[in-house]
């Protein structure tokens, strides 16, 4: 796999998804942060956004709820490169009836290097990094070589 380098704008767009019992950690997280996060673009699961614009005021995009098909849609909007990061706050103490999906959006966050925080010592640790508020270059890989390849195949 070759990869390119893609520039990032100063303006992020920042998903964010909680599971149920890490909800009132990411809402607690979110007001800690507020005054940074309003300067970029978020968007959500269902829930997660409707708790998060609720106890905070942030404006917030929201998607299907992640058991019914959120997580994939936020996955599909990695691939098509309109997310900049991902903070997920998934419980490591229960399972989900939509694991798959939690797993494919990890992996799919994987492939495209977007930053991923899952814990909120993650997230403080991105949010307050230098390139939070500036552009910067990150490597992606490169589908059009990629699909000359397979073209090959
Ligand atoms: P929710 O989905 O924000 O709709 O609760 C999150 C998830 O469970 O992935």
């Amino acid at each position: 796999m070759e990869f390119i380098a893609q520039p990032l704008p100063a303006t992020k767009r920042v998903a964010l998804v909680a599971h149920d019992n890490r909800k009132s950690a990411l809402v607690q997280w979110c007001h800690r942060h507020r005054g940074l996060l309003e300067r970029h673009r978020l968007l959500a699961t269902g829930t997660t956004g409707s708790q998060l614009e609720a106890a905070t005021g942030l404006e917030v995009e929201k998607l299907f709820s992640g058991p019914m098909g959120g997580d994939q849609q936020l996955g599909a909007r990695i691939a098509q490169g309109e997310i900049d990061l991902l903070i997920f706050f998934w419980d490591p103490f229960e399972p989900m009836p939509h694991d798959p999906d939690v797993k494919a959006l990890l992996r799919i966050a994987a492939v495209w290097n977007i930053p991923v925080a899952c814990n909120s010592s993650s997230a403080d640790m991105m949010v307050q990094s230098a390139l939070m508020d500036a552009g910067f270059e990150r490597e992606v890989p490169d589908y059009q070589g990629y699909l000359a390849e397979r073209a090959g195949k």
